[in-house]
């Protein structure tokens, strides 16, 4: 792209001559792209349960009016549908709460230990429902991170949610925290979720963050899935001035480590 632009007086005047500028758009473009791709996807997934729906009511005006069982039955499912929309509404939000709050870093000192147990609390009756066994391996004195705990809540319970969801049932899953220092040298919290499952190929390893990238839909729509999940943890480790990691050796489960920063209380970070 070529603008003219006027000359300064100085360099003559804009009626002696005139400067061209070239503007790469490509990244703009790119953004671009993702915000149509993402609107496109989000339409898409929001469609699926919708016209689920429709068709029900459909049948439910229809041939299936007078049939109390085939009523029974049609009500459960879409029950199922709207609250996979509700759902799927509910995560764009979050995710959208937390693209517009990413340059606020949170600084109140919450304990990461008393989150994690809260979400392993909470999950114990889906653990009980696919026979997986949740065991801990967390210090008894708190430890503390500058973090946002509604956030940090999403983050642990979409991680051991997955663990339970794509994890073999009848197995384990083991939640540790240790503290370490990364790469460079900075004191740093890591969380990890690991579970033994069938794991992920490689392939799909870099892309499991983004929206909507799911590495079997189907499997992922049956477990209530939204294909939202990892993306959210993303941005909220993003935010917390944190990362993800991820490993997973196929047929021998997968482990999600979410890393903080660890900064002395009242310091921030
Ligand atoms: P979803 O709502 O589909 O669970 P996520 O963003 O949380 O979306 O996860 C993206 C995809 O990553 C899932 O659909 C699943 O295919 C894969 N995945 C996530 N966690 C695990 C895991 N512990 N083991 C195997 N696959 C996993």
């Amino acid at each position: 792209i070529i603008t003219p632009v006027p000359v300064p007086t100085a360099f003559g005047g804009a009626d002696k001559c005139m400067l061209m500028t070239f503007h790469d758009l490509t990244p703009l473009r790119r953004v671009e792209e993702m915000r149509a791709d993402f609107v496109a996807n989000a339409s898409h997934e929001l469609r699926t349960p919708l016209a689920a729906l429709s068709g029900f009511i459909d049948t439910l005006q229809g041939p299936a009016k007078d049939d109390p069982k085939a009523r029974e039955r049609f009500l459960g499912i879409m029950h199922i549908q709207a609250t996979r929309m509700a759902r799927l509404i509910d995560d764009l939000l979050s995710l959208s709460r937390v693209e517009l709050s990413a340059h606020v870093q949170p600084h109140t000192m919450v304990d990461v230990t008393a989150i994690i147990r809260q979400v392993t609390d909470g999950l114990e009756s889906l653990a009980r429902e696919r026979q997986v066994v949740i065991e801990t391996s967390l210090p008894e004195a708190p430890v503390t991170i500058a973090g946002d705990r509604e956030e940090l809540l999403r983050v642990f319970e979409n991680l051991i949610e997955n663990a339970l969801k794509y994890g073999a049932s009848g197995g384990r899953v083991i939640v540790s925290l240790e503290q370490a220092v990364s790469a460079d040298n900075a004191p740093e919290i890591r969380v990890k979720v690991r579970d033994f499952g069938p794991g992920i190929a490689p392939e799909h390893l870099p892309r499991l963050t983004e929206r909507f990238y799911r590495v079997d839909v189907g499997d992922s729509r049956a477990q209530g899935g939204t294909g939202l999940g990892l993306s959210l943890v993303k941005h909220i480790l993003n935010r917390h001035r944190g990362r993800l990691l991820i490993e997973s050796v196929p047929r021998n489960g997968a482990a999600f480590t979410a890393c903080f920063p660890q900064s002395k209380p009242g310091r921030g970070t």
